[in-house]
């Protein structure tokens, strides 16, 4: 079964996850990305266990967390600071919250140093189930896998009609990096994960490294600071008590509305559709990235059974799709937690956050879930 070949659109966590992982199971593998160099964003990306016994099984662990801060503890609290509930990271294994240049440029060092190939500049514009990739500039090429890791917009995924719905949760998000000062990495309030609710506003801070921290603001679509640049006196009046972050928030951060799509199917004959292509979800959970890599190790796992490739991609969606569907559905139900009145959202989070059993199944459901195929 050596020597097949797999042809990947895109170039992100997702497509390089997957062709490392398929790389080091004996594959040729090419990527086809659309910019002209690998795309990162000056954000911080949460990795749970999963994410990191994935990195582990690529041999980029150590890279990716180099300098990062292991998570302990991560806290809910109010529109004045007081504790609304907390969790204890180890519990249910361990969370890292690298730079996301850490994470991508680990996975593609990896990737290249393993024998990969990746051309940049190159739109796919296509797929067909029989094995073939189709570009923009109106050539193709065939292998014996297809990928579509092209992202929420997957040219792949619509080139085959597998697009159930597409949603707006109705969340918008700015993200951000802040400098930190040294003497912060070791200050009680300030090296805590901690997630800051009033009303519909959420703010997260989450330090990575003892010279950076990742700030992610939240609102809902009815909210005034919606799809509008940042604006440090609102963030100000909706929590007075964090001035020492929010004056430090610069205004060249990244802006989303958060979606999540359903599919008919992951894959049609050779094509295989992983991440945000497959599974996009609101970040509630901090597990798109997560589940874009478990997806990319179980899919190059269950083609190393099978000769028939088909036969093989088949088995995979079948064993993947059902959890990794319930995980977008969990991070969608956490993001309802903002519509809430604040003494039901006070008693939610008690329970969430609160009992073991409850949090396994939720908010951990994705972390505590071994990989397939991670050894
Ligand atoms: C605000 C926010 C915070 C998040 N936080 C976290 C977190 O903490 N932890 C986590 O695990 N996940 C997080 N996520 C989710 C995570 O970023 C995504 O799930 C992950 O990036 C998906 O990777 P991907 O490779 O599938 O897609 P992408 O990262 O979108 O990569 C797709 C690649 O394909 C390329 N491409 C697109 N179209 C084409 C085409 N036609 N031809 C060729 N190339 C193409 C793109 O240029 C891109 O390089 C967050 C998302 C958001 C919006």
């Amino acid at each position: 079964m050596s020597n097949r070949k797999a042809l990947i659109a895109g170039a992100g966590i997702g497509a390089l996850a997957t062709g490392l992982a398929l790389l080091k199971r004996g594959w040729k593998v090419q990527l086809f990305e659309q910019s002209d160099e690998i795309r990162i964003l000056g954000a911080g990306i949460y990795i749970w266990e999963n994410g990191l016994r994935v990195l582990e099984s690529l041999g980029v662990y150590a890279k990716v967390i180099e300098g990062a801060i292991p998570v302990q503890r991560r806290e809910r609290r109010g529109d004045r600071g007081e504790l609304m509930g907390f969790e204890s990271i180890s519990q249910s294994g361990r969370c890292y919250i690298p730079l996301r240049h850490s994470l991508l440029t680990a996975l593609r060092d990896g990737f290249i140093e393993a024998g990969g190939e990746i051309s940049f500049g190159i739109p796919v514009i296509g797929a067909d189930p029989e094995g073939e990739l189709k570009f923009a500039n109106g050539t193709s090429l065939r292998g014996d896998l297809i990928i579509g890791a092209d992202g929420i917009n997957s040219r792949v995924r619509d080139s085959l009609g597998l697009l159930r719905w597409r949603r707006s949760v109705g969340q918008f998000g700015y993200r951000i990096m802040i400098d930190r000062e040294r003497w912060e990495a070791d200050d009680p309030v300030r090296s805590v994960v901690s997630e800051h609710w009033n009303r519909g506003r959420r703010l997260l801070y989450a330090p990575c490294t003892r010279e950076k921290a990742y700030v992610q603001l939240t609102t809902l679509r009815s909210d005034p600071l919606s799809d509008a640049p940042y604006d440090c006196g609102a963030w100000l009046a909706t929590f007075p008590h964090l001035a020492w972050l929010i004056e430090r928030i610069p205004s060249n951060g990244k802006s989303d509305w958060f979606e999540v799509i359903r599919l008919k199917a992951w894959s049609s004959g050779r094509v295989a559709l992983i991440g945000d292509a497959a599974s996009a979800q609101p970040p509630f959970l901090g597990q798109g990235g997560g589940v874009a890599m478990t997806s990319g190790l179980a899919l190059a796992h269950a083609l190393t059974r099978h000769d028939d490739v088909a036969a093989g991609i088949a088995e995979w969606e079948r064993g993947e799709r059902p959890f990794v569907e319930w995980v977008q559905s969990v991070s969608s139900w956490y993001g309802e937690l903002a519509r809430l009145p604040p003494k039901l959202r006070r008693m939610a989070i008690g329970v969430i956050v609160g009992n073991e059993w409850v949090r396994q199944r939720t908010i951990r459901c994705a972390a505590v879930r071994p990989p397939v195929g991670a050894s």
